[in-house]
């Protein structure tokens, strides 16, 4: 019988081949998700080997943190925008969890220890996220915690209000479409922490900016920053 069914899963795996998410060819047996090419291959940032990373020059002046990275240069229509596409569209979320996982591997190399208390996704609107079924950075901050083994706490920071879309705004109109969009629900649940900000991709850096507002309100100690992507 059991048999049978590895035979099964290998001429299903025949027929219909389980496709790399970053690069479309397929996977080998071993192989999840993510193609070991595609692994080694990737447009890696090295973000997190220095203090003055375009993450960080990026975001300096607007708020105050510790630290602040993005793993992969984002390039339209390469392979870490195909990753990024499944993990938002297609449903994927275990591909969000598996790419926090190396995310946290990158964060662990660092030469300095983050020392993180806890994880907090950004958020999306309550809507949005009902219409997706899951926020991707909630599932980019699950595999986080388990690199970093340390907690998510996902109903602390809420969007309040829906923005419109953001790409075809200026760095300013974004700023002030997205201001008071971020409330935090429980202040004693981040009051004194060193809280780790997730988002998938950082762009501006108006989301982020508007999150940290909203955070240092509630009291936290430090603030800490990690994205999939940077995009310039
Ligand atoms: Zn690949």
């Amino acid at each position: 019988m059991q048999q049978l069914k590895t035979l099964a899963a290998e001429l299903l795996q025949l027929l219909f081949p389980n496709l790399c998410n970053a690069c479309g060819q397929p996977l080998v047996k071993s192989e999840q998700l993510i193609c070991l090419t595609c692994r080694f291959d990737l447009p890696y940032t090295d973000f997190h080997l220095y203090a003055d990373n375009p993450v960080a020059k990026q975001l300096w002046g607007r708020m105050t943190f510790e630290h602040a990275t993005a793993m992969l240069y984002f390039k339209k229509g390469g392979r870490v925008q195909q990753l990024l596409h499944g993990m938002k569209y297609k449903g994927k979320q275990e591909l969000g969890v598996l790419l926090g996982e190396l995310l946290a591997d990158t964060i662990l190399q660092s030469n300095t220890p983050w020392n993180v208390d806890l994880i907090l996704p950004v958020p999306l609107h309550k809507k949005r996220e009902r219409l997706r079924g899951y926020n991707q950075s909630l599932c980019i901050a699950q595999g986080l915690a388990t690199g970093l083994k340390c907690p998510v706490y996902k109903n602390v920071l809420v969007k309040r209000s829906a923005t419109s879309s953001q790409t075809k705004k200026g760095r300013f109109s974004r700023y002030e479409n997205l201001k008071s969009a971020f409330s935090i629900v429980n202040n004693a649940e981040i009051k004194g922490k060193h809280i780790l900000l997730v988002d998938d991709v950082i762009t501006t850096g108006a989301t982020i900016e508007t999150c940290a507002s909203a955070l240092n309100l509630a009291g936290i100690a430090t603030l800490s920053i990690a994205a999939i992507a940077y995009t310039k």
